[in-house]
This record gives structure tokens, sequence and C-alpha cells, in this order.
């Protein structure tokens, strides 16, 4: 039984690890999205064999961030998944304000319980509740799926 790996989508805020060229690939697949749609996942190799790079595209264009390791059994376990096509990109949460379904601006503010909102519905909650504006690269990170404290 092969894990199952998932990769973070591709964002353009994320620092991406460069791939030396002189890396090769050691395991590349087409394995189909939940629409269908083949993605191409390449698991690259460095030449002294202690780097591996994990990374999915499509017709050229990047899908997902470009994961680095230079620990072996989790290199291996990345080969294992691309070869057995375990393997996906996580689709992106997009967030919207939680005040009310309609609200449609950008999201701005967290409050204790992790619910988010937009600045003025953000602002309106703090009257009631720990509320706060979140940093840049924490809008990012709830984005990717991580989680944040308040
Ligand atoms: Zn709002």
């Amino acid at each position: 039984m092969t894990a199952a790996i998932k990769l973070p989508p591709f964002s353009l805020l994320a620092k991406q690890p460069k791939i030396p060229h002189v890396a090769h690939t050691v395991a590349q697949n087409d394995v189909a999205n939940e629409h269908g749609t083949p993605i191409t996942f390449i698991v690259s190799r460095s030449r002294n064999g202690r780097s591996w790079w994990i990374r999915a595209a499509r017709e050229g264009m990047r899908m997902s961030n470009t994961l680095h390791t230079t620990v072996e059994a989790k290199g291996q376990a990345w080969i294992a998944a691309v070869k057995a096509g375990t393997v996906s990109v996580a689709r992106e949460t997009s967030l919207s304000c939680d005040m009310t379904v309609s609200c449609k601006a950008p999201v701005t503010h967290i409050d204790n319980k992790g619910y988010v909102y937009c600045t003025s519905h953000g602002k309106h909650r703090a009257l009631s509740v720990p509320c706060r504006a979140m940093r840049p690269g924490e809008v990012t990170k709830i984005i990717l799926g991580e989680t944040i404290k308040y």
C-alpha cells in the first residue's frame, strides 16, 4: 500500500526551491485529477543522490509548489506515490467572508474561533468577540490549507 501524497497548489507567493540542472527525473507519471484532467507529477533527484524534489505541472503550467527534501525515506515515498499514481494536488480553498454568504469582499480579519471576515465585517465582529486583522502571509497560509493561531 503506497501512502497518498498531496502537494500544495501552486502559489506565486510561495518561495520555490530551485532544482539544479544536473538533477535528473527519477519518477514521472500522468495522474488524472478529479475532473479527469491528466496532471504530470515529477520527482527529481540530485546527482549526489541526497536531495529530492517533487512538483506537478500541466502542459508546462505549474500546478503545485515544488517540495524539497534531503530525507531519503521521504524521497522514496514520493517516488513510490508518483509511480503508483497515488499523488494529487490539494484544491485551493476559496476564502470568503464568513459573516454573510453574499459578502464577496476580500478576507482580511480572523476571530478567536477561526472564522474569517472582510475588513468592514471584521471591524463589526471585533465589537463583540476578539477579532483581528491578519498579516499578509497569514491569508496565504489559510489559502494553502494551513492553520494559523488567533
Ligand atoms: Zn464581509
